[in-house]
């Protein structure tokens, strides 16, 4: 692979701005191709929004996040193997205030999946009727989420013929929380792709935290090659300005650095200025530890209830064992939205928990102590119709190139493959 660029590449040298997975991936894919580069990160790790802390021996991810193993970029661009990805059961958990029953993947389990239905959560009838709906799903887009449908989750769930209470109490806190926004106004291609992914595999975590990701790629950048705490404040061209005041020349530069800071570095694309206003998807995540990991369920725990700030969680030392210390359980439970002022977010953390001894039962949440609370306001870019209305050019000239979720899905395989693709135009532009 190497060998294929080299000539045309020898003696250029690329800049990567932004260390997230689509500055990681666009470096990876960079330095496979025998290009020389450079990855300069504003903040004192690579990884960007995807980042984990060990806290008390605890691993606490920056708020809850799933790899789907069914991604197509993961296939491309991650030994997957090796970060021992530890799945989810295929399934929720799922609330509707009064009783709590899982309800399996219904292509999976389809007799599970009644049962769930039977117990009370979802009318027969509606767990029918989604059999078409989930059979459709299996044969939605694999790639990617394609282009935009212009129909929101909310309209095509209902032509779909799914009751008000399914989506209510099923679809809505568990879309809601992976685009956290219950709105359901999300571009349904967005759906799509995503039950095809949930159809095709599991949700999981790597064995030693999500981090795991962004390492293994960073793994692949030569050593020297990565600039941390340098934040670039302007770009002209190809040439870049560092807040410390230095310069940097490159031949060739991938902006990566996700879509509000892109607005601000390059001030003279006007066009850009309505990424500032690009809104963003929030969350408060809730990180608890627990004395009694047994208790602790190995689904997904939806909140169908429509009461409470809880939206979504997950038992992460049920799912990835190494997550906690032995003998210790970790629970994180999520809102779909972020609450003003750090007071409001410990009162809500403190609902999340009660609401969670009703659904696990008292026994479960006795106990729990904040290990971590995260206020994360520049979650995800929202995904609303009008949102990706208007396209962002993948390149602002021959030598400059644009990554990030922004320009796919807001999701790991968008960040992935918008790095990857961005790193296959800046070696095309030089071939
Ligand atoms: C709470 C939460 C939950 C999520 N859940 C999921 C999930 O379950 N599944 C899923 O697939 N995706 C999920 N996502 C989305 C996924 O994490 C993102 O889409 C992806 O990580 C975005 O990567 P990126 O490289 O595009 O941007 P970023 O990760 O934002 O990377 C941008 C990088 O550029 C750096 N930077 C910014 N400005 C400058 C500058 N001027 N100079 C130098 N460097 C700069 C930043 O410090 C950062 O490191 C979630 C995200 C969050 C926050």
């Amino acid at each position: 692979m190497s060998t294929h660029h080299h000539n045309s590449l020898a003696g250029k040298h690329i800049a990567v701005v932004g260390g997230g997975l689509a500055g990681l991936a666009a470096a990876k894919v960079l330095a496979d191709g025998g290009a020389s580069l450079e990855v300069i990160e504003s903040s004192d790790r690579l990884g960007g929004r995807v980042a984990s802390d060990v806290i008390d021996g605890f691993t606490v991810d920056h708020g809850f996040q799933v790899y789907l193993s069914a991604y197509p970029e993961g296939e491309r661009l991650l030994h997957l193997r090796d970060l021992d990805l530890q799945p989810f059961m295929p399934g929720a958990l799922v609330w509707n205030g009064a009783r709590a029953a899982t309800v399996a993947h219904p292509l999976r389990e389809p007799l599970a999946a009644l049962v769930g239905a039977l117990r009370g959560v979802i009318p027969v009838r509606d767990a029918l009727r989604m059999i078409p709906f989930a059979l459709a799903a299996a044969h939605g887009p694999a790639g990617g989420p394609g282009t935009p449908s212009g129909r929101t989750v909310l309209e095509e769930l209902e032509a779909a013929g799914v009751s008000r209470r399914t989506i209510d109490g099923f679809f809505r806190p568990f879309l809601g929380g992976v685009f956290l926004d219950r709105s359901l106004n999300t571009d349904s291609s967005r759906m799509r792709f995503l039950l095809r992914m949930f159809a095709e595999g599991f949700a999981c975590v790597p064995a030693k935290g999500m981090r795991a990701i962004p390492e293994q790629l960073a793994a692949s950048i030569p050593q020297g090659r990565i600039l941390l705490n340098s934040r670039v404040v302007a770009v002209e061209g190809t040439h870049l300005k560092l807040a410390s005041g230095e310069t940097r020349e490159a031949d060739a530069v991938i902006l990566a650095t996700g879509a509000h800071q892109l607005a601000r570095i390059l001030p003279a694309f006007s066009d850009l200025a309505r990424l500032h206003e690009i809104p963003w998807c929030s969350t408060l995540s809730a990180w608890f530890a627990t004395p009694d990991p047994s208790v602790l369920p190995r689904w997904l725990v939806l909140n169908g209830s429509g009461q409470g700030a809880f939206n979504h969680g997950a038992a992460m030392s049920a799912i990835a064992p190494g997550y906690a210390p032995s003998g210790r359980g970790l629970f994180v439970a999520n809102s779909a939205y972020l609450p003003h002022g750090i007071d409001t977010c410990r009162d809500l953390a403190e609902d999340m928990r009660r609401t969670l001894g009703e659904i696990l039962g008292r026994r479960a949440t006795d106990g729990w102590q904040l290990v971590s609370l995260q206020r994360i306001r520049h979650a995800i870019p929202r995904q609303w119709p009008r949102d990706l209305g208007t396209h962002l050019p993948a390149s602002l000239g021959p030598h400059v190139f644009i990554a990030g979720d922004h320009l796919e899905d807001s999701s790991i395989n968008g960040a992935l493959r918008s790095g990857r693709l961005a790193a296959a135009a800046c070696l095309r532009s030089f071939a």
